[in-house]
């Protein structure tokens, strides 16, 4: 009675092992899922879990709820009544199996993603009439947070589809920054939540990662968007550019801390 998207082949690490640690970007993300792991066999109900969270951290209701997502980006934390007092507890499950293995696209939402987008690669333009065979892929993959919807999926060649995987495979570290930004409603939410994630780890956030959070919609237009950011809340957000063996890289950084917040964008553009 395994859950379908656990990796039953993987075991569970020591709560007390290392490694955890190099699987979030925050210390309290390593720290909530060390707690899960060490109360496998008592799973805590949502109480121990907030009041858990408030003692090591002091930190509220949402934060919990953040790092129970981030939790969730590598294991699978089923939420569900414990039966007797019918409690709600949260019970570690497993490791996430990886995504590629984890859900179908089903044929329906396939010929949805191609008749919106068409029969073509999304980054190199070929397809059937070059003999090119497509496949469809998540935008945003899985594990980090993307929903298998037409919206987060594109129709691309093998060389790019292997491309895109290797290339966010390298930057699987920051995951857990990118889950956080793709649930808000907004562009404008989801670029600046992605640019403090960034900005928290002492990092500056590659143009791919920013496009990637944008999303295809008619407001998703990342340059356009950072622009706002920067002039209708004064954020200071710097582009670098460097070049390395011929391939240039662009990364967005934002400098200070604002009080204005992301949300203060989409009210003012709309
Ligand atoms: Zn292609």
């Amino acid at each position: 009675m395994t859950h379908p998207e656990v990796d039953s082949e993987r075991p569970l690490p020591d709560p007390t092992d290392p490694s955890v640690n190099d699987l979030f970007s925050s210390q309290e993300a390593a720290e909530a899922c060390r707690f899960l792991l060490m109360r496998l066999d008592s799973p805590p109900t949502t109480a121990e879990w907030l009041a858990r969270s408030q003692q090591v951290f002091g930190k509220s209701n949402v934060q919990s709820q953040r790092r129970l997502r981030e939790v969730r980006s590598h294991f699978v934390v089923q939420s569900r009544r414990r039966t007797g007092d019918g409690k709600w507890i949260y019970q570690l499950l497993g490791w996430k199996k990886a995504a590629s293995a984890a859900v179908k696209i089903s044929a329906r939402l396939q010929a949805e993603a191609f008749g919106k987008k068409g029969r073509f690669c999304q980054m190199c333009g070929r397809g059937p009439q070059d003999g090119i065979r497509l496949q469809i892929d998540h935008i945003a993959p899985e594990s980090w947070g993307g929903k298998t919807v037409y919206s987060n999926l594109e129709p691309l060649c093998e060389e790019h589809n292997h491309g895109k995987q290797a290339f966010f495979a390298s930057l699987d570290a920051f995951g857990p920054a990118i889950g956080r930004a793709l649930p808000r409603p907004t562009p404008w939410e989801r670029i600046g939540e992605l640019l403090i994630s960034f900005q928290e780890m002492g990092k500056s956030t590659p143009v791919e990662l920013i496009e990637l959070v944008a999303q295809d919609t008619h407001k998703g237009d990342p340059k356009k968007r950072l622009r706002e950011l920067r002039f209708i809340l004064g954020w200071d957000i710097v582009a670098h550019r460097r070049k390395t063996d011929g391939v240039t890289e662009v990364t967005y950084e934002r400098r200070r801390k604002e009080r204005k917040t992301a949300e203060h964008a989409a009210t003012k553009s709309d």
